[in-house]
């Protein structure tokens, strides 16, 4: 028999690595929320104001949404029992995937049970060894691992900038077979929204593709909430392949997949991520399906959605507080620095009754730790006022102490 170091147990080893997140500051723990009724949720207890949902037009408890779950159950199905390509097809799935093409104004649509599957399945199908993916730096971290498992070459641009990825495409495009440019939309740390014209642009010139992740686009952004194409005028000429979520403005779970038929029939047959995995429950897409007609008829949402945006920017400005990304996001990141000072305000502000996103590495880079602030159309103009008050004492507090 080879002789062997005896390894530590298998708990003393990650017991390590977790106390090394301690000493960072980086340990993460769990909040639990008792109950969330749209922004209003009971953390032990106590009523807490949510600033840290994704649920940017509360749909996620809207009346006829819920209904929309209750009415599917009645079908007397919850699970769809095998994956879509077996028995798990149902009509509200198909249902589902037209509306969504049709809301993007795409030709086809594909369902994947969550964004990060989406990207997981759809970049390893599109992008094989010997072709060149072109990334922005802050791209999520579903599209990291999506370029991972292709085998393509990644090169990573610097943040949002078209000079800097043109210097890059003019070094290396000759040297793929195939090349990809792939960007968030609106990135979801940093709420800006990517320079898809210039990049459309770019793609043309040196012959390459573009795909966006519009996770936090899709319901939003646009008069009609078509997202990050809509926002900056491109539904004649848009990008060949964009994902959307149905987890975050749409409030319910999922992600799906627009572009050509064919690019739609060939992620039929080549995303992993789609073709070994379980077809989304179908009450679940009825209740996407009412969410998606909520969010697409009903324009007052999103008016008021940015309404409340731009008050709680005001509020935060009169406060002298800086608030980076792109005042048509409902992402508002207040950037601190320190992990801990980070972790403390957000500690604080929970405290106080307001939930905030505390971000920090891995998550952001080192050093660049932030509250992300997120608004909904559902937040009261006193809850807004409330919390820059709150902010506007707490923070100085915080940034001596870091
Ligand atoms: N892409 C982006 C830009 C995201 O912010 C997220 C969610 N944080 C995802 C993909 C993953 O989406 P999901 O939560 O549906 O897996």
């Amino acid at each position: 028999m080879p002789s062997m170091t005896r390894s530590p147990a298998l708990d003393d080893h990650l017991a390590r690595s977790l106390a090394a997140l301690d000493r960072a500051g980086l340990r993460r723990v769990l909040p639990h929320l008792e109950a969330r009724h749209g922004v209003s949720l009971l953390v032990q207890g106590r009523p807490v104001i949510d600033f840290s949902s994704n649920d940017y037009l509360g749909l996620a408890s809207d009346p006829a949404v819920i209904d929309s779950v209750r009415l599917g159950l009645l079908d007397g199905e919850v699970g769809a029992g095998a994956a879509r390509l077996i028995s798990g097809n149902r009509l509200e799935h198909d249902a589902l995937e037209r509306e969504l093409a049709d809301f993007k104004g795409a030709a086809s649509a594909l369902l994947f049970g969550s964004g990060y599957l989406a990207n997981l399945g759809t970049l390893p199908a599109l992008a094989d060894q010997g072709d060149g993916i072109y990334a922005d730096e802050l791209n999520h971290a579903s599209l990291i691992d999506g370029c991972r498992l292709s085998r393509a070459t990644t090169l990573v641009y610097p943040h949002a900038d078209p000079g800097a990825l043109r210097t890059c495409l003019a070094e290396s495009a000759h040297r793929f077979r195939r090349r990809w440019i792939v960007t968030d939309g609106v990135f979801s740390m940093d709420g800006d929204i990517a320079p898809l014209r210039d990049l459309l642009m770019l793609a043309r010139e040196y012959e390459a593709w573009v795909y966006v992740d519009d996770a936090h686009g899709t319901g939003v952004l646009g008069e009609g909430g078509r997202g990050t194409v809509e926002h900056w005028g491109l539904c004649e000429g848009p990008p060949d392949v964009v994902m959307g979520t149905l987890g975050k403005a749409l409030g319910v779970s999922g992600a799906f997949v627009t572009g050509t038929d064919t690019l739609v029939e060939y992620l039929r047959h080549r995303a992993r991520t789609f073709v070994y995995t379980t077809g989304t429950p179908a009450p679940l897409a009825r209740a996407t399906r009412t969410a998606l007609e909520r969010a697409r008829t009903d324009p007052q949402l999103r008016d008021t959605l940015r309404g409340n945006v731009s008050r709680l920017r005001g509020a935060l400005a009169d406060r002298g507080i800086a608030v980076g990304g792109d005042p048509a996001t409902p992402i508002l990141p207040v950037r601190i620095g320190a992990s801990e000072a980070t972790t403390s305000l957000g500690s604080a502000l929970l405290s106080r009754g307001f939930l905030v996103g505390a971000i920090r590495s891995p998550t952001v880079p080192v050093n660049q730790a932030r509250l992300r602030i997120t608004v909904s159309a559902v937040h009261t103009a006193p809850q807004l006022d409330a919390l820059a008050e709150v902010l506007g004492e707490l923070l100085p507090v915080a940034r001596t102490g870091s």
